[in-house]
């Protein structure tokens, strides 16, 4: 939509420009194929692409070899709240330091975004009811989003509205993975490493299965960050990754997650940032002045677009 108000705005001035392409719609309905609270509509204004289509959408952690979640609900920690569980007696709030949510449902501005608490959210075992305030990543998608065709980074995610700091916008999905599977897979492109601290590490795989979180892009100036979350149950080695706004992003603007230091020491031998930004720090200038400092002659580098 954002693309083509552009491209009107262009056409209605008079410009005439044979590069000039009008949106393609995609996918008219939704990539979600309805599972999702709302659709989210695929365009491409840039090339011939059509709708990703080489893997599946779900949108739940799905499994493919037993991972053993503890799901026992006497086992949950739960709160006995009657009210809307925002006041600091609620236990769920407790375990999370405090509730961290608003009553707009938007996580409060002293948030620490960079060493963030684990949040635990209300669960079945708890008494208040499914509309308290404590229950922000279990409802699901609320804002509206696009799967769209980046002109650099390959498909890439925005925002059909206007986001303010704080809120939810999805839940990074994928395939529930042991770390010794993850090892094993050749495409580590869409992991997401669940650090555990007490041994068994997992890892969420959105390659072959996961949402519409599979399309963000790396930029390093990024807007959404994640948080590890706990819902239907508490098993720590299970953490649920739920991305937020870091800070507030306008109608049209691209969705970005930092992929963080170690994701760049293992692929920037292959690609490099195209993110644009000036504060650009894995682009290949940057890489070849790191290159010339550390006077080395380095001709292994392959540097290609980075995309999707
Ligand atoms: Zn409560
Ligand atoms: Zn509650
Ligand atoms: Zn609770």
């Amino acid at each position: 939509v954002w693309a083509s108000l552009q491209i009107n705005r262009k056409l209605r001035q008079g410009v005439t420009n044979r590069m000039l392409r009008t949106e393609r719609i995609v996918s008219r309905y939704d990539v979600a194929q309805g599972c999702e609270n709302v659709p989210i509509p695929c365009v491409n204004a840039v090339d011939d692409e059509d709708c990703p289509s080489d893997y599946q959408y779900v949108s739940e952690n799905c499994q493919t070899s037993t991972m053993n979640t503890d799901g026992i609900i006497t086992r949950l920690k739960r709160c006995s709240c009657s009210d809307d569980c925002s006041s600091s007696n609620c236990l769920c709030g407790q375990l999370s330091i405090r509730c961290w949510y608003d009553k707009n449902q938007r996580l409060l501005q002293e948030f620490n975004q960079t060493e963030p608490p684990l949040i635990f959210e209300c669960n079945s075992a708890c008494s208040c009811s499914q509309t308290c305030n404590n229950r922000v990543v279990q409802a699901g998608i609320k804002v509206r989003l696009q799967l769209y065709r980046t002109p650099n980074m390959g498909w890439g995610v925005r925002a059909l509205q206007d986001i303010p700091q704080g809120s939810f916008i999805c839940e990074y999905v994928g395939e529930l993975i042991s770390d010794a599977e993850a090892d094993e897979r050749e495409n580590d492109s869409y992991m997401f490493d669940l650090d555990n601290k007490d041994g068994e590490v997992y890892c969420i795989d959105g390659r072959y299965y996961g949402n519409i979180s599979r399309f963000i892009n790396h930029l390093c100036e990024s807007n959404v960050f994640p948080l590890r979350v706990f819902m239907l149950h508490q098993d720590l080695r299970f953490p649920r990754i739920a991305i937020f706004s870091s800070r507030d992003i306008l109608s049209g603007q691209e969705l970005g997650l930092d992929y963080g230091e170690r994701f760049w020491d293992i692929k920037s031998k292959y690609f490099s940032c195209q993110c644009g930004s000036e504060k650009c720090k894995h682009s290949a200038e940057i890489k070849k002045r790191f290159l010339f400092l550390s006077n080395q002659t380095n001709n292994e580098g392959i540097y290609s677009i980075y995309c999707k």
